[in-house]
């Protein structure tokens, strides 16, 4: 056997309790960065502990460019940090999620927002009304409102558990049984930047692949040169 070849057989980790960190897991969260690209690890690594308050009762490990972990010394922090939902680093998402031994595939794939809702048509200011439009943006998760208490806000939160791999809407129509059309208005609590053409978490505008391309945009005016020129003639 050549040396390479005795260099690529994979290195079997043992089962020793002291190549297991199952334990130390059990108080972490688990996390990635949104956008990497314009994201910064050990910053994030090193602020959150005083972001939190925590200090030295958490401490995060950089696992990659863009995952990481931390771990608690208490069950009541970890709670506090995942019951915020939406953290953010340089203004770009992160999600994060409790560790769990074995991964399931849709791990760290989605976000625990607050939606605001407004402009709701006041004949159909319900609750089955206001939920059927959250279900469009994802799953609701929490709907503290009550149709008979007073509302002081002009809006409606309702939480919804988010799929980070599709764009964020800025409204919906719906359409009453009258036939009319009514646009609501949907913001995100804490959400700051997105890609401005296709709404996604995950890039910025000029890296956008939904960005039509110039080929695409030139066969387009040529066809419309093409129809105009005929038309005339
Ligand atoms: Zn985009």
């Amino acid at each position: 056997m050549s040396i390479e070849e005795e260099e690529d057989a994979p290195l079997i980790n043992s089962d020793q309790p002291n190549f297991f960190s199952t334990e130390r897991n059990l108080n972490s969260i688990m996390g990635r960065f949104l956008n990497p690209d314009k994201q910064r690890m050990s910053k994030w690594i090193l602020d959150m502990p005083r972001i939190w308050r925590l200090y030295d009762r958490v401490r995060g490990i950089a696992l990659s460019r863009d995952r990481f972990q931390f771990i608690f010394k208490y069950e009541e922090d970890l709670q506090e940090v995942l019951k915020t939902g939406v953290w953010t680093q340089d203004d770009w998402g992160v999600v994060m999620e409790r560790w769990v031994e074995d991964l399931p595939p849709n791990y760290l794939m989605f976000l625990l927002i607050w939606l605001r809702l407004r402009n709701i048509p006041v004949n159909h200011y319900t609750q089955a009304t206001i939920k059927s439009i959250a279900k469009c943006v994802g799953q609701v998760i929490e709907f503290p409102f009550d149709e008979n208490e007073a509302q002081s806000k002009d809006y409606v939160r309702i939480r919804i558990l988010f799929d980070v791999s599709k764009g964020l809407r800025n409204s919906k129509e719906i359409q009453l049984p009258n036939g009319s059309m009514v646009k609501i208005g949907i913001d995100y609590e804490r959400i700051r930047k997105r890609c401005f053409q296709c709404q996604r978490l995950t890039h910025e505008k000029p890296r956008c692949p939904y960005l039509p391309s110039v080929a695409s945009i030139s066969i387009t005016l040529l066809l419309v040169y093409h129809l105009i020129s005929a038309l005339v003639v």
